[in-house]
């Protein structure tokens, strides 16, 4: 019997990632084919890219488009899991957009699309830091908090599939007001975009740092990168940054450890890369402020890196296909 393969696609706001991953879950060649996602380009510019993507992804993995049984994908929200609609996602263009059918036309096979907090946690449950424990928390830390909860081995989604949002948790009742509706939103204080946001105003305020005084106290100079190094060369300012990132962090996490009491949480997203210098006042706090006490091994960081979003999308698809039984797993041309 012929190979059978997944097409597994990461539709991100910067870029698209694309891989091939083999019906028992390895990446065929480590092939991982990036590309710029030509947002704001259009709703039909960013679908073609998005599917270029994939076709160049199996060409370089040497996979006949024939063989693929499934689609795995990854997209911004908010998106609907049953349907592979995406509701609203201005920078794509994409509103009321019937990714999954689409997809399934351009690939002839089923497609499930997620969104990467809810396959972050699925991966690292499956195959990561988590692999085996039955509930496990994932949150990522990049450009926004993102997050995803995995119960028994299975992704809980809530009634409408919002369930998750850890960084809309709020954790000061009269604090910056948010898109969303509600204050104090715990990424409006611990993404990276709160975290350069804070940078950029201190560096105004002219705060004494090497961090700024390497860029001529430039705010449009500032970011992550230079504070990680100032951190490095022991900074004052960068690593009592690091300290409050911990803490923001760390009041976060105590909600989710008082509500799920999980057997782990994992951390991941670009913010965590520099976790060495906040990750112990995140524990600290954590435990001043959760009912029960937590320990270190529960709180871990994702080893997966860029690929947790695809490992997670490879099992989304796998998992359905598996469910539907043989039915689920002809292809439709
Ligand atoms: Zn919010």
């Amino acid at each position: 019997m012929e190979n059978k393969y997944y097409l597994i696609l990461d539709i991100g706001g910067t870029k698209t990632t694309g891989a091939v991953f083999t019906e028992e879950g390895s990446p065929v060649k480590d092939v991982f084919l990036t590309a710029p996602s030509v947002t704001y380009e259009g709703k039909d510019a960013v679908f073609r890219n998005t599917v270029e993507v994939g076709r160049r992804t199996l060409e370089q993995a040497g996979v006949d488009p024939a063989a693929i049984i499934g689609v795995g994908a990854a997209a911004p929200g908010p998106l609907d899991y049953r349907t592979g609609y995406i509701i609203d996602v201005p920078m794509m263009g994409w509103k009321d957009f019937p990714l999954g059918d689409l997809l399934q036309q351009e690939f002839g096979a089923p497609v499930r699309v997620d969104n990467d907090g809810n396959l972050g946690a699925l991966a690292e449950q499956r195959v990561g830091v988590a692999k085996g424990e039955n509930s496990v928390l994932y949150m990522t830390v990049s450009t926004g908090c993102g997050g995803g909860i995995v119960l028994g081995g299975r992704i809980y989604r809530g009634r409408s599939g919002g369930a998750g949002e850890f960084g809309h948790m709020s954790i000061d009742y009269n604090g910056i007001p948010c898109p969303c509706g509600s204050r104090g939103c715990l990424e409006l204080y611990a993404s990276g975009t709160a975290m350069n946001r804070r940078m950029r105003s201190d560096c105004e305020k002219k705060i004494p740092s090497s961090l700024f005084a390497g860029t001529g106290y430039d705010p449009d100079r500032i970011n992550g990168a230079l504070l990680g190094k100032a951190a490095k060369e022991n900074d004052a300012y960068a690593l009592e940054f690091f300290r409050q990132e911990g803490r923001y962090l760390g009041a976060g996490l105590a909600n989710l450890f008082n509500l799920f009491d999980p057997d782990v949480i994992v951390l991941g997203g670009g913010v965590t890369k520099s976790a060495e210098f906040f990750k112990e006042e995140m524990l600290a706090e954590v435990n001043r402020r959760s009912c029960l006490p937590v320990a270190r091994e529960r709180i871990r960081f994702s080893e997966l890196n860029d690929r947790v979003t695809l490992y997670g999308a490879y099992f989304l698809i796998n998992d359905y296909l598996q469910e539907e039984g043989g039915a689920g797993r002809e292809r439709k041309e």
